[in-house]
């Protein structure tokens, strides 16, 4: 795998095994290997990964919880440790064109993301949100998926830019059995 400039990566990651919203940054990942990443198995390049984990098994596609019309997951290019996505099952691009049902438990599924973050990490703050479309800072733009990032007093700025890099202390693995469990059974 190798990076934006060429350069080799040292980790066996690969962005697209996973539901993810790729992003400028670089990652420090400490501890920098991702153990549990077995299969290198790469879908074709044009499926989204939104659609594609959902037929994953919970722990391979980082899911924390399935609802009727949407799911949670952590994205693999996290912001911070706990970095979820609340997404449509459907492929729809644009929230103005998602159905109420949708709408209703994108939001219910978002309030339960923020109290079981506050649970587990006891965040002080969050950053929710939307890119709608690729010139608004939407990764994967082709199907809608929301934000929801526990933010700490003590934590960078949103938009660090020293050397790109963020540290993420700890694997996406073990922050998604910790929300799984946490999260309450009735969402
Ligand atoms: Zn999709």
């Amino acid at each position: 795998m190798r990076d934006y400039d060429g350069s080799e990566l040292p980790v066996g990651e690969s962005s697209t095994d996973f539901a993810a919203v790729p992003d400028s940054f670089q990652r420090l990942w400490t501890p920098h290997r991702i153990a549990y990443i077995q299969d290198q198995t790469q879908p074709d390049t044009d499926d989204c990964p939104f659609c594609i984990a959902p037929t994953l098994d919970d722990e391979k596609a980082l899911i924390v919880a399935r609802g009727k019309t949407a799911y949670v997951l952590l994205n693999l290019f996290p912001y911070n440790s706990g970095h979820l996505l609340v997404c449509p099952f459907r492929h729809v691009p644009l929230y103005d064109e998602a159905t109420d049902a949708e709408v209703a438990e994108i939001a219910a599924l978002t309030q339960t993301a923020m109290r079981v973050l506050r649970e587990t990490s006891r965040s002080h703050g969050f950053n929710i949100g939307m890119n709608q479309g690729v010139v608004a800072g939407a990764g994967i733009a082709n199907h809608l998926h929301q934000h929801v990032v526990p933010r700490w007093a003590t934590d960078s700025n949103f938009f660090p830019i020293v050397a790109g890099t963020k540290a993420i202390p700890r694997l996406l693995g073990e922050v998604r059995d910790e929300l799984a469990v946490a999260w309450p059974r009735n969402h």
